[in-house]
């Protein structure tokens, strides 16, 4: 694609990285079929080549954010399908990235939006302020089909509809220490990810990555002061908050990795993975960060990749349901790792059943089914449809945020691959399984 960028323009780094992305297109079109929002809405200007063409218009016109642009960018989901399809290597995610920067910066939202957005940035990254919002969340539920019948609160009814009818209680893993290995030798160390919104919705999760690495001779180290990893507000185009988070959490890996070693850093939430590892890029021209954040960024794993180089030795479990394995965008498309999950889970035992259209999103997205409720809940329905017809018993992914999305549409246990990789190889049964398994 040719560009027209000033020489002024192409000094700013975003925009010279933006204009070697848009100039690698060819608009052949390819991305468009995998394109969610062009599956379902039909119109070039969702799709990833329209969308591309309306960056660059922006871009180079070096002028404030038309309504039009933000309206297809907002109900792009940053799920990276179209990554994997394209055929000359466009990198997408960068260039989406820009231009969510640049319309945070340049476009004056609605009032109503910009409440929307300021909220969720400053709870969902919190904790503690997440815990307060999702109990108040459950006790707001019975209101939900009230406000989504009013189309400005539509959104706050999602909300509610995602929040869980219970909270599990607190874990003691969500706090800075170290989980010694067993057996006696130590194999390898690594840190794991606490994260925000997972360590609340289910610190299960987590216990069961610890459970299942400690037993196998690897120490855990949940490094102290790391935190939120930054990306949901980095797809809202907060840099300043975004760029925060990376710095911290590089601050806290960088003390561990000084004072030991690690030979991994581990997220168990694939939306997180795909940030961490961009790390790297994200703080490039932060001279006291880049080289520091290139290192945390080249460490960083999801925990299936790094589970497939262990030798877990023979299942435990004889009693193993049929699976649906879901595939995370941001694992498959973002993070590339497709086999990993499945090969664990086949390993284990599990007849594992992929799902049709797994290219397409189910709608989670970050906060995506907050801001867009109606094209998500599409998804969902679609997806769910999908899971449902493979027959199979259970559903696994690895992203706290498809396992709360999917499990809105199913009444079929959802749980992470690794909770079930946990109990297969001798742990626990996992919290959504229990009366799963009782029943059978
Ligand atoms: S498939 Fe790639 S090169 Fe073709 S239009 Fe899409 S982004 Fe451009
Ligand atoms: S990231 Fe997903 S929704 Fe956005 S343009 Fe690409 S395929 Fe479409």
């Amino acid at each position: 694609m040719q560009t027209n960028f000033t020489l002024a323009q192409l000094a700013d780094p975003d925009t010279k990285v933006s204009e070697k992305i848009l100039r690698t297109c060819v608009h052949c079109g390819f991305c468009t079929a995998t394109c969610p929002t062009y599956v379902l809405l039909g119109d070039e200007l969702d799709s990833p080549r329209g969308r591309i063409y309306l960056i660059k218009d922006m871009l180079e016109s070096g002028k404030a954010a038309t309504e039009e642009v933000v309206t297809h960018v907002d109900r792009c989901l940053s799920c990276l399908s179209c990554m994997t399809t394209c055929p000359s290597g466009v990198d997408y995610m960068h260039l989406v990235d820009h231009a969510r920067a640049h319309i945070e910066k340049t476009y004056t939202r609605p009032a109503a939006d910009r409440f929307v957005r300021r909220m969720l940035a400053a709870i969902l990254p919190y904790p503690s302020r997440f815990r307060a919002a999702s109990l108040a969340a459950i006790l707001g539920k019975p209101f939900a089909p009230l406000l989504r019948r009013v189309p400005p609160l539509s959104r706050f009814a999602a909300m509610l509809e995602l929040a869980p009818a219970s909270l599990p209680r607190s874990s003691s893993v969500n706090r800075r220490q170290v989980f010694p290995a067993e057996g006696g030798r130590r194999k390898g160390r690594v840190a794991l990810l606490r994260g925000c919104a997972q360590s609340v919705l289910d610190p299960g999760i987590n216990e069961a990555a610890i459970r299942l690495l400690t037993r196998k001779g690897i120490e855990v180290v949940i490094a102290e002061g790391e935190g939120c990893c930054g990306a949901l507000t980095h797809h809202m185009g907060r840099t300043a908050d975004s760029h925060a988070f990376a710095r911290n959490n590089v601050d806290a890996w960088t003390k561990v990795i000084d004072s030991g070693g690690l030979d991994a850093i581990l997220v168990t939430t694939s939306g997180c993975g795909t940030t961490v590892k961009d790390y790297g890029f994200i703080l490039r021209t932060d001279g006291t960060y880049a080289a520091k954040a290139a290192r945390v960024s080249a460490l960083a794993k999801d925990i299936t990749e790094y589970l497939e180089q262990l030798d877990l030795g023979a299942p435990k479990r004889m009693d193993r349901p049929t699976v649906a394995y879901h595939a995370a965008c941001s694992l498959q498309h973002g993070q590339q790792v497709k086999f990993a999950p499945k090969a664990l889970l086949a390993k284990a035992g599990f007849k594992v059943s992929d799902v049709a259209e797994g290219h397409l999103c189910c709608g989670s997205a970050g906060t995506y089914n907050m801001l867009q409720p109606a094209i998500a809940r599409q998804l969902r329905d679609r997806k769910v449809a999908n899971i449902e017809a493979t027959g199979a018993e259970i559903v696994v992914a690895g992203n706290i945020g498809c396992l709360t999305q999917i499990g809105k549409g199913t009444e079929k246990p959802v749980l992470h691959t690794v909770e079930l990789l946990d109990w297969a190889y001798g742990g626990p049964i996992p919290r959504a399984l229990s009366s799963y398994v009782l029943s059978r």
